[in-house]
């Protein structure tokens, strides 16, 4: 007998990937220069010149056996101990070798919180739509918990604090919050954080528990227009924030992230939960080397300077040519309104062209299209005029 809900998710690859997997096989045919793949957020720049530096004298100077062997499950104690620093020199925090927990990514970091914070199946994680798809998966399939989807407040992809409220109950376990977001690139100030913590430090009152805060981090660093990133752990004690080096540095395919816990009295077990979510998970260890690579290169990121013009120049001319969008505050995604209601059949549409988008219903906001542009500038100068091409195919 086979999980007929595991063989169906296996079955069902993520749009995303079906896409990416599209224009793979559409570029044999036609040369990758014809393609325009803006659908997966796999970033352009390659890792700045510190990871590859640290890699080559890690390899060159350290026992092979210690490099490639497992860390204690948590992550290598000197590891966790620099990174601690560079957090609490950068965002004023107060963590240290014994919050830290390395993970697999920023994926395994929050599936590690949900796994961790589910008592119950009927216990509520509260997402905010649009969403990083995987959220539900982890939610649901992973942890076995429910998956609560506020709706899209879509003029700025801010939160809705009325529609908020009502998704939140005696079950709500977390809320998980995106800052700077996948999809729609929205950051939050530290207004919306401070109404934020209110509410949640109101409703754990009322509901007699915790209600934790999982920040998922991993696009911190890359942030417009000046803004200045605030950090949530700061305003919410009761955090959990799961960060990646695969944006900032680059790396999506090492796989190295964390997940840090407030070491207060309050939160006493968390970590514990942490590690033991790990732990079931058969996380084991986050990659050895890696570990070490990121320590090294901790507050360090690649030239991400690359996005900035992209934005720049896909807002401007897609907005110039009648589509409607939010600017975003960073990530490295557009989230316009589609030219007609159904966004899978304007995709579909789009794919005339060789444009390879992905429907804003993947991720709890139907009539959107998102637009990975972590791509070569050049791919966006050229897609322009096949974005007007299809913009007037609705005229
Ligand atoms: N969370 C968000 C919002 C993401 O966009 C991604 C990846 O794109 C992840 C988590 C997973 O990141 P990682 O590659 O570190 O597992």
């Amino acid at each position: 007998m086979l999980n007929q809900d595991l063989v169906g998710l296996g079955k069902k690859r993520s749009t995303i990937r079906e896409i990416f997997e599209y224009g793979n096989a559409r570029a044999k045919e036609i040369g990758r220069e014809n393609i325009f793949d803006f659908s997966i957020g796999n970033p352009n720049v390659p890792a700045p010149d510190a990871v590859r530096r640290t890699l080559l004298s890690l390899v060159e100077n350290t026992d092979p056996v210690a490099l490639h062997g497992y860390t204690s499950a948590q992550g290598a104690e000197p590891v966790r101990a620099k990174i601690a620093e560079s957090l609490n020199r950068r965002f004023g925090t107060a963590y240290h070798a014994g919050s830290l927990y390395m993970t697999v990514g920023a994926a395994a970091a929050i599936s590690i919180c949900f796994k961790a914070l589910t008592c119950s199946p009927e216990d509520e994680f509260i997402v905010f739509a649009p969403f990083f798809p995987e959220y539900s998966v982890f939610i649901e399939k992973g942890a076995g918990a429910k998956c609560v989807i506020v709706p899209p407040r879509i003029e700025d992809f801010q939160i809705d604090f009325d529609a908020f409220a009502r998704c939140l109950s005696p079950r709500t376990q977390a809320v998980v919050v995106n800052s700077p977001s996948n999809p729609a690139g929205a950051a939050y100030s530290a207004e919306t954080l401070t109404r934020l913590s209110a509410l949640l430090q109101e409703k754990s009152a009322e509901y007699g528990h915790t209600i934790y805060l999982i920040s998922d981090e991993p696009y911190r660093e890359i942030v417009y227009d000046g803004i200045a990133l605030p950090c949530p752990a700061r305003f919410y004690p009761a955090t959990l924030m799961c960060y990646s080096y695969s944006k900032s540095l680059s790396l999506p395919g090492e796989r190295i992230g964390y997940v840090a816990v407030p070491d207060v009295p309050e939160f006493i077990d968390l970590y514990a939960a942490v590690c033991g979510a790990g732990r079931v998970l058969g996380y084991v260890n986050a990659p050895s080397l890696f570990q070490l690579a990121a320590a090294e290169c901790a507050g360090e990121t690649a030239d991400l300077s690359v996005y900035a013009e992209n934005r720049r120049l896909l807002y401007e001319g897609l907005t110039a040519m009648g589509y409607r969008c939010v600017k975003p505050d960073g990530a490295f995604y557009l989230f316009p309104q589609t030219l007609e209601p159904d966004d899978r059949a304007f995709c579909e549409r789009a794919k005339k062209y060789e444009l390879l988008l992905v429907p804003g219903a993947d991720f709890g906001a139907p009539g959107h299209m998102r637009i990975s542009y972590c791509v070569q500038t050049g791919q966006i100068r050229r897609a322009l005029p096949l974005f007007q091409k299809l913009a007037e195919e609705y005229q």
